[in-house]
């Protein structure tokens, strides 16, 4: 079990890829604090199947895109658990519309959650993790911040900008010892994706593998990234697209 013993917070852990990483963690030894938005049912029955997997877990409810509600949950955590060792950002949302009409509600809900709210949560683990000098944070990006993607900027600059927040985070932080890493999914079948039109959509055609993803494949990555194995890897971006933006 290679992350035996230590504290996962995770944002968004109640469904899709958070979900997939909070039970792939747990299932290698990892306490999880399972941070969620609005679905307390789904966030609790992951705690449940963590914790049948012989981990502690407890759920908190918490609005990312707060930064004194991300500090409370932060500290509940950490009283609850004693530590938290691996912070995933991954709670995220869309707004999408073409910048002709997208309203500036829309686009700042979007950066507001996707990239404030894993903003906010770094700045309040990270004197727990320099004060260890020890700690991996992951942050869930996408490819298309990377690419970009017609109908979604504000969603693609919120994933860009967390590719430059990973990396000025991954610079400031390695010589504490903390390591600091992206994930960038492609298409993976969760709720998030549920709505789009798979046999429309203009980019299903280029996906090399020719499938989308599934979130338990994003939580492989993850897995790896929290753990020993990676300990020489920082200010990353790694792809888990089928080799969609390759
Ligand atoms: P889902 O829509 O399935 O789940 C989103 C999760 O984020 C939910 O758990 C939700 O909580 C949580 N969340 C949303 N807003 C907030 C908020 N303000 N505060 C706290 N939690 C919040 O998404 P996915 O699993 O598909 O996506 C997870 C991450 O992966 C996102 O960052 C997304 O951008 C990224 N990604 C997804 C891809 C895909 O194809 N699915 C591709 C590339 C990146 P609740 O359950 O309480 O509503």
């Amino acid at each position: 079990m290679s992350l035996k013993g230590k504290t996962a917070l995770i944002t968004g852990a109640g469904r899709g890829i958070g979900r997939a990483i909070a039970l792939a963690f747990a299932k290698e030894g990892a306490n999880i604090a399972a941070i969620y938005a609005g679905n307390a049912q789904a966030a609790q029955e992951v705690c449940q199947q963590a914790i049948q997997l012989g981990v502690q877990a407890k759920a908190y409810q918490c609005d990312v895109s707060s930064f004194d509600l991300a500090k409370q949950t932060v500290q509940a955590v950490q009283k609850d658990f004693g530590g938290i060792d691996i912070l995933v950002n991954n709670a995220g949302i869309t707004r999408d519309g073409l910048v002709y009409t997208m309203k500036e509600a829309d686009f700042n809900a979007v950066l507001d959650t996707n990239l404030k709210g894993a903003f906010h949560f770094i700045k309040h683990c990270y004197p727990i993790f320099v004060k260890k000098r020890a700690g991996k944070i992951i942050n869930i990006s996408s490819v298309s911040g990377l690419m970009g993607n017609g109908g979604q900027a504000n969603y693609a600059a919120s994933k860009a900008g967390l590719i430059g927040l990973t990396k000025s985070v991954a610079r400031e932080l390695a010589g504490r010892g903390i390591c600091c890493n992206a994930i960038a999914p492609g298409f993976i079948e969760t709720d998030m994706t549920a709505a789009i039109d798979k046999e429309d959509n203009p980019l299903a055609g280029l996906i090399p593998l020719r499938r989308m993803g599934k979130p338990e494949e994003v939580a492989q990555l993850a897995v790896f990234l929290a753990g020993s194995g990676s300990d020489y890897i920082t200010g990353e971006v790694i792809r888990v697209d089928g080799g969609l933006a390759m």
